[in-house]
């Protein structure tokens, strides 16, 4: 068989190996310098006062949710097309989330339906970029604003994208980027809040280290968490948030490389292209192409298996939060609740896609797409 490809690979390189290196010869693993470096770093990528650094971007929203004061029986409007921890933080306080669908030409929360589904009860926003897509940011708040909602923006797939002038991590009240080993850049494990409010701030502090108050180690003023992050994430953090540019260059390099191999395959109608806008400047999380509505989620099914079968790495974003059993049974919806989302996520596969993806890869990949589609297709 030929070489594989991977559905996603870090871009570490020698200086994220020395700074990791220089922590462990130190005597600081944890709560020192680099995590203060690494969260004025992502402050400032996303234009915010504060940035607070956390063990996952699933901490980070869990606090997020928390310090915002959303609560048991509280309403949160947000999508039912995104990584299953972005409803997971809301049922972690016993809130509701109040799913609305998608809209088709972004991917994201249809802005219209997120303020048709606001009622007395509606605490919050939390719309998610989809894949990267800033799409609608600036109408999620204009909306959370006028309706006196508080808003998370959950970009955890976002870090470095910019919506007209501004960068995702600025809209609503905080943001939360991740740094798991598939993101735009990895900590290996790791999250960061980014916020201006002093008061979201100083919770989150408190709370993502066992809800302390003060420098007094073990005096407690509220219910907290172990949610902190290392010394050495935060330099391997630090360097790659450094490097954010350059990769992110080479994440628009590979993509525009699936744009052209794969135009192909949509001026005949067998394909979606992603739907990513401000594609120059764009953060480029997954490339996630889409089949034709003709197809079906077993023909979708089929692709994914033979790219493989052919060694390619590939998996089919998203599975609809609301179809997810324990979901079903705790919130009670069930299939064609969310047809928009479920039409899209059954016909979305993301392909291979990192840094250095080399242009053959991406020929090889285009070219068992296109034997998948037209051999076997309807
Ligand atoms: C990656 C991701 C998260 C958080 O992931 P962690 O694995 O907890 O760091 C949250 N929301 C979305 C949309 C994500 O893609």
């Amino acid at each position: 068989m030929s070489e594989l490809i991977p559905l996603s690979a870090p871009d570490i390189t020698h200086a994220e190996r020395q700074a990791v290196a220089d922590v462990l010869s130190s005597d600081r693993l944890s709560i020192g310098p680099r995590i203060e470096a690494f969260e004025a770093a992502c402050a400032a990528r996303a234009g915010r006062k504060y940035g607070i650094g956390v063990s996952s971007g699933t901490s980070g929203l869990h606090l997020c949710v928390r310090s915002l004061g959303i609560e048991e029986g509280d309403e949160v409007v947000t999508t039912p097309f995104s990584f299953i921890a972005t409803t997971n933080c809301v049922l972690f306080e016993r809130a509701k989330p109040v799913f609305v669908d998608i809209d088709p030409e972004s991917y994201n929360m249809a802005p219209g339906a997120a303020e048709a589904a606001i009622t007395e009860r509606t605490k919050a926003m939390l719309p998610v970029e989809a894949f990267g897509n800033t799409a609608h940011f600036d109408a999620y708040e204009r909306i959370a604003r006028q309706r006196g909602l508080a808003m998370i923006e959950d970009c955890c797939e976002a870090l470095g994208g910019v919506l007209g002038d501004r960068p995702a991590g600025n809209f609503g009240d905080c943001g939360v980027f991740a740094f798991y080993p598939n993101k735009q850049i990895t900590t290996g494990e790791g999250g960061m809040i980014v916020t201006d409010d002093p008061a979201v701030r100083d919770l989150c502090v408190s709370m993502r280290n066992q809800g302390r108050a003060t420098e007094a180690w073990l005096s407690h003023a509220r219910l907290g968490y172990n949610y902190r992050l290392s010394e050495s994430n935060a330099a391997l953090g630090l360097v790659q948030i450094g490097r954010l540019d350059e990769i992110l260059a080479s994440r628009r390099r590979a993509a525009a490389l699936y744009d052209q191999a794969l135009g192909k395959l949509a001026d005949a109608g067998l394909i979606h292209m992603p739907t990513m806008i401000h594609r120059d400047k764009a953060s480029w999380f997954v490339y996630v192409i889409r089949l034709a509505d003709r197809f079906t989620q077993t023909d979708r099914d089929a692709v994914l298996a033979g790219l493989r079968a052919a060694g390619i790495g590939c998996n089919n974003y998203f599975v609809p939060i609301h179809t997810q059993p324990y979901i079903m049974d705790m919130l009670g919806t069930k299939p064609g609740d969310f047809p928009v989302t479920e039409h899209v996520a059954a016909r979305t596969l993301a392909l291979p896609f990192f840094a250095g993806l080399a242009e053959s890869q991406v020929e090889r990949v285009a070219e068992e797409v296109a034997r998948m589609l037209t051999c076997s297709g309807p």
